[in-house]
């Protein structure tokens, strides 16, 4: 069995080898533009951001994982083989890495840390209230799938008041879901912070939008883990500048890096991380596929696949 792989550094193929065998002692690990590549025999790949037509190039291919939660970066390439099965990531270590994230950022909104930072900058000595607790919040999840659920339980133990929204109707102990468009305005009217965790599809393309901010109760913060397509930037920019948004935690941008002439680098209320919210360890994500090759070997089903007819 042979695996193709583009993900990271190409020095580090000696350790893909070998922790790819503790599982899968006869798979054989390419990296994916070794001149030597056998493309007709590559029965697995395992991308980031694949090159145009490369995935197509392999013939054989039988299964297709995507080396992080989201697949966008595989399925803009139009020729990408859509009969093979595309597997989407996910370990519990990236669970635990977003729900740390969100707590971290959802803290910060109602502790007003941004103000902080900015006083400090500034060595300006200058006590404020600190208006409330967890208790009296609510954070709501936009997207309640692997990462938005574990995000969700972690909020609920900090003490957070927690609902979501997703396509369809969730069943968490104690966190009211909300579905579909008909419920949006219902969800969002009651978070005092948003969090985005949806997967890019052009459903939810800008869909943190003026008509959308404007519906969360004014001085809402919003926390951005999703993708970076997902908000409208100059809808936020208004909404910070009128008060209608507190805060803005951003992880992730419609180009990354992000442009050093963005003006969203020095505003005040608005936190920056460099799309570092949930990346799970090498070890983790072999584990996770090798599991998934094994399950796929002895013909038993597979979770997480792609659904090309919902978009992800
Ligand atoms: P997932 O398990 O597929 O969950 C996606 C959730 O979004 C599901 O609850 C789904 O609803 C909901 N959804 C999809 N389209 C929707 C729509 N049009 N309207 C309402 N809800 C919709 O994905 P995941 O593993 O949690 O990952 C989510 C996203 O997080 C990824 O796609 C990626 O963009 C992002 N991410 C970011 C980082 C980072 O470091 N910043 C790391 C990993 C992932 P149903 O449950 O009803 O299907």
């Amino acid at each position: 069995m042979k695996i193709a792989v583009k993900s990271g550094d190409k020095n580090l193929l000696p350790e893909w080898q070998s922790e790819f065998n503790k599982y899968l002692p006869d798979l054989k690990v390419y990296w994916w533009d070794d001149p030597e590549l056998p493309k007709e025999e590559i029965d697995f790949a395992f991308v980031w951001e694949p090159p145009a037509g490369f995935l197509a190039s392999l013939t054989n291919l039988k299964l297709i994982f995507s080396s992080g939660a989201g697949v966008d970066h595989i399925v803009s390439d139009d020729s990408w083989p859509q009969h093979v099965p595309l597997i989407r990531m996910f370990t519990q270590e990236a669970a635990q890495r977003m729900s740390e994230q969100v707590l971290m950022c959802s803290l910060m909104a109602i502790r007003l840390m941004p103000q902080a930072i900015e006083q400090q900058r500034n060595k300006i000595w200058d006590t404020y209230d600190i208006p409330n607790t967890a208790l009296e919040n609510t954070v709501g999840i936009m997207g309640l799938g692997n990462l938005g659920s574990a995000c969700a339980l972690s909020l609920q133990k900090a003490g957070f008041n927690v609902i979501g929204w997703a396509r369809s109707q969730k069943n968490l102990a104690q966190i009211k879901s909300y579905a579909g468009d008909n419920e949006l305005a219902e969800f969002l009217a009651q978070c005092q912070i948003l969090t985005c965790l949806l997967p890019e599809t052009p459903s939810t393309q800008h869909i943190i939008n003026k008509t959308l901010l404007q519906q969360l109760p004014v001085g809402a913060s919003i926390i951005n883990v999703g993708r970076g397509s997902h908000l409208h930037v100059e809808d936020l920019k208004k909404a910070l500048n009128s008060g209608q948004i507190r805060y803005a935690f951003l992880d992730v941008f419609k180009e990354e890096p992000l442009p050093p002439d963005s003006w969203l680098w020095t505003h005040p209320q608005v936190i920056i991380t460099p799309h570092i919210a949930a990346d799970a360890s090498r070890q983790a994500r072999i584990e996770y596929v090798s599991q998934k090759i094994i399950r796929f070997l002895a013909r038993e089903p597979l979770k997480n696949v792609y659904n090309l007819k919902e978009g992800y």
